[in-house]
């Protein structure tokens, strides 16, 4: 530690201030293209180190942007493949792999639309900073299948407060619902570090969170598909009684009574524990 007297953003070796960047490219962040950039380089930094030691190890980035949390993350020692669609921002990350010459790997497209373990490889770390609506979709697809553990290593990924409070939830709770299950059943999820909205440029209107996810031993015998399909009808209509949401579903209320779950009962008050024996007794 340099002590009190660091400047508030040390700027990266050979690297010129963000803020430099982004005005000699004129990277007017797009409000189309969900843009909101992170400036402060020790904040970057400290996102750069939830993942843990990235000395050696291969990052897939979404939405790099102007190249912030890429130069972070080489900082830490990652190598970096980076997907962004805004070609503008290209001439700022292609500064950025001058200066780590052969770290930095930059694809230009929509990341809903690579394959990201063919780009990136088996193990790598997925970090992102990207629009919500993109990040929800991607998480939920990182999450499905039946192979696990999955290609990647772990997931750091900046949401909307009130999206990340979705995806950590506890049962009994208003934001406990299919993105809480589908997150936890087979990983952990935590927030490491909330952002308040002031730390982006432009500021959003809400506030952010950090939110960090691990594969854990799957449980065996569910599919993710069944226990996808069960969580979308019992939350789809949340105020319900199970009897009730989970009409609709073949099986699923069979199972229900072999799990000797209460059909009167409300999907909010089943632990993910509840949905995973429900969606293995459906069996499909
Ligand atoms: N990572 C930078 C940072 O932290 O300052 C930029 C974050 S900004 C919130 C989101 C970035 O994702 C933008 O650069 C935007 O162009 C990019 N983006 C948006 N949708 C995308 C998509 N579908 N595929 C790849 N990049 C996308």
């Amino acid at each position: 530690d340099d002590g009190p007297d660091r400047p508030m953003t040390a700027p990266s070796p050979l690297l010129p201030p963000l803020r430099d960047v982004i005005a000699r490219h004129g990277l007017a962040a797009s409000k189309a293209l969900g843009q909101n950039f992170l400036l402060d380089e020790q904040l970057l930094d400290r996102i750069a180190a939830i993942p843990g030691d990235l000395a050696g190890q291969t990052v897939f980035e979404v939405g790099p942007g102007p190249g912030g949390l890429t130069r972070a993350l080489l900082r830490a020692g990652a190598s970096v493949v980076a997907v962004e669609r805004d070609r503008r921002c290209l001439p700022a990350l292609a500064e950025v792999e001058q200066a780590f010459p052969g770290k930095l790997r930059v694809i230009e497209g929509d990341a809903l639309a690579i394959d990201p373990e063919r780009e990136a490889g088996g193990g790598a770390h997925i970090v992102a900073n990207l629009p919500y609506n993109v990040g929800t979709a991607l998480l939920v697809g990182w999450l499905s299948g039946d192979r696990w553990p999955p290609w990647w290593q772990s997931l750091t990924l900046m949401f909307q407060r009130e999206v990340a409070e979705r995806i950590v939830a506890a049962p009994q709770s208003d934001a406990f619902g299919r993105l809480a299950v589908l997150a936890q059943w087979r990983s952990s999820a935590r927030i490491a570090m909330n952002v308040h909205r002031s730390a982006f440029v432009p500021p959003p209107k809400v506030m952010s969170a950090v939110v960090h996810i691990r594969p854990q031993p799957a449980p065996e015998g569910v599919r993710f598909a069944t226990l996808e399909r069960l969580t979308g009808a019992a939350f789809g209509q949340r105020r319900k009684m199970l009897r009730q949401s989970l009409k609709g579903m073949p099986g699923a209320l069979d199972a229900l009574e072999r799990c000797g779950i209460d059909p009167t009962r409300r999907a909010e008050t089943l632990s993910v524990a509840d949905f995973v024996e429900v969606a293995r007794a459906i069996g499909r």
